[in-house]
C-alpha cells in the first residue's frame, strides 16, 4: 500500500506503507505516521496519479495541464 498526504509546503507526496519518514522537495523530512492520509493505493502509479490530482486541484491544473487543454494562441 501507498499513502498520500500533503507536505506543509502544500505538495502532495506519497510514501510507501511502513516507511517511517519522507523527504519533501522542499527539504522538509516528514514522518509520515504524523500526517493525515489523503488517499491509500495498491500500487505507487496510482498513488502518483492521486499526487498529480492534489496538486492539480491546489494549483488548477497549470503545472501538470496537457498539451491539448492548453488554449490555443496565435
Ligand atoms: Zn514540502
Amino acid at each position: 500500500m501507498y499513502i498520500v498526504f500533503r507536505c506543509d509546503c502544500g505538495r502532495a507526496v506519497y510514501s510507501k506503507q511502513g516507511t517511517a519518514t519522507k523527504k519533501c522537495v522542499c527539504g522538509k523530512t516528514l514522518k509520515v505516521k504524523e500526517r493525515r492520509i489523503l488517499a491509500m493505493t495498491e500500487e505507487a502509479e496510482q498513488a502518483s496519479d492521486k499526487v498529480r490530482e492534489l496538486q492539480e486541484e491546489k494549483y488548477g491544473g497549470a503545472i501538470f495541464t496537457t498539451a491539448d487543454k492548453v488554449p490555443n494562441k496565435r
